[in-house]
C-alpha cells in the first residue's frame, strides 16, 4: 500500500513543482514583458499633408526593388543615365526631332518664296543658306554617352576625340536629318555646318557625314569647325558675308547667339534665370528662324548648374 502511494506521489510532486516554477518565472520578472514592435500602431499620425506625403513617399521607397549592385558604386555619369536612355530609346524624342525638322523645312520654303518674290530672281542677292550644328543636331553621339555610363567614366575632350577616331560606325543621324538636308538642297539652299568639333577631326567628320548619306560635295568650304574659340559668332558672321541665313538649327542655345553662352554667365548666381529671360526676349525667333533640338545630356545649361546645390534648385 505504502509503495503504491509513493509511486503516485512522485509524478504528482513533479507537476506541482513545475507549476510553482512557472508561476515564479512570470511574477518574479522585474523587466516588462517583451512586446513585439508594432510599427503601424506606434507610428505617429501625420500632423500635416506634407508629413503625410513624406510618410507615403518613405513607404513607397521601402517597397521599391533594391538598386542593382552595378549602380551602387559611384558613377560620374549616373545623372546622365535617364537622359541617355530617353534620347536613345524614347519615341517621344524621335517625334520631337521630326517635329523640329518639319517646322524648319516649312520656314525654309517660305524664306525661299519670299526671296524670289521680293527679288524676282535670286541673282543679285546673297544666296540662301541654312546653318546647322553637328553634334546632337545632325549627328547622334549618344552611343558615346552610353559608353561613358556603362564604363562609369567621366567626360573629357580627349576620350570623346578618341571615340570620334575609333568608333565612327557608332554615330547615327538624328531622326529626320537626311530628309531635311535633301529637301533644303533641292530648294538650292546651301547647308553650312558650324560645329565645335576640333578642326583636327575634319577628315573623320567628313567621312562620317558621307557614310551616313549626307551630301559632302564641296563640304570643305561648308564645314566650319573649331580652330580656337568655342564661340560661334565669328563663324556665323563669316557665313553672313556670303549667304543670307534662312534658318539656324542647334541643340545648344549658343548655336544661335553668343548671348546664351555659358562663358559670359559663369559664376553669376542668377545665370540660369538670365538664360531663361533671354529665351523669352527672343520669343519671336523660335520656330521662325531658330530651331532647337532637345539635349538633356549636356550643354551650356548643365555647365551653369551648381550640382552641389541641386537640393536647393529642386525646391518647389
Ligand atoms: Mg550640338
Amino acid at each position: 500500500m505504502f509503495r503504491a502511494v509513493r509511486r503516485w506521489l512522485f509524478p504528482v510532486g513533479l507537476v506541482i513543482v513545475a507549476a510553482v516554477l512557472v508561476e515564479v518565472g512570470h511574477s518574479d520578472s522585474a523587466s516588462p514583458p517583451v512586446v513585439e514592435a508594432q510599427p503601424a500602431a506606434t507610428r505617429k499620425a501625420p500632423a500635416s499633408e506634407q508629413e503625410a506625403a513624406e510618410q507615403l513617399l518613405e513607404k513607397t521607397l521601402q517597397r521599391k526593388k533594391p538598386v542593382p549592385t552595378k549602380w551602387v558604386r559611384h558613377n560620374p555619369q549616373e545623372r546622365t543615365l535617364f537622359a541617355t536612355m530617353w534620347m536613345r530609346h524614347s519615341a517621344e524624342y524621335r517625334a520631337i526631332c521630326l517635329q523640329t525638322y518639319n517646322a524648319a523645312i516649312d520656314k525654309v520654303r517660305e524664306g525661299v518664296r519670299k526671296l524670289r518674290f521680293s527679288q524676282g530672281r535670286l541673282t543679285g542677292t546673297k544666296p540662301p543658306a541654312v546653318v546647322m550644328d553637328l553634334d546632337e543636331t545632325v549627328l547622334d553621339n549618344t552611343a558615346f554617352q552610353a559608353r561613358l555610363v556603362v564604363m562609369k567614366q567621366a567626360f573629357d575632350d580627349e576620350t570623346f576625340e578618341k571615340w570620334l577616331r575609333d568608333h565612327q560606325h557608332e554615330v547615327r543621324l538624328i531622326p529626320g536629318t537626311a530628309n531635311f538636308i535633301k529637301e533644303v538642297e533641292e530648294l538650292d539652299v546651301t547647308i553650312v555646318f558650324i560645329s565645335n568639333r576640333p578642326d583636327s577631326h575634319r577628315q573623320e567628320t567628313i567621312e562620317t557625314l558621307g557614310k551616313l548619306g549626307i551630301n559632302i560635295d564641296g563640304v570643305e568650304a561648308r564645314l566650319l569647325l573649331r580652330t580656337q574659340d568655342r564661340d560661334k559668332e565669328a563663324r556665323r558672321a563669316q557665313v553672313r558675308e556670303q549667304y543670307q541665313i534662312l534658318a539656324i538649327l542647334g541643340d545648344n542655345l549658343h548655336d544661335f547667339s553668343t548671348e546664351f553662352s555659358a562663358k559670359g554667365l559663369e559664376g553669376d548666381p542668377k545665370a540660369l534665370e538670365k538664360r531663361l529671360e533671354l529665351v523669352d526676349k527672343n520669343d519671336e525667333r523660335w520656330g521662325e528662324e531658330w530651331f532647337v533640338f532637345p539635349n538633356p545630356i549636356y550643354g551650356d545649361w548643365a555647365n551653369l548648374v551648381d550640382w552641389g546645390e541641386s537640393d536647393t534648385l529642386l525646391q518647389p
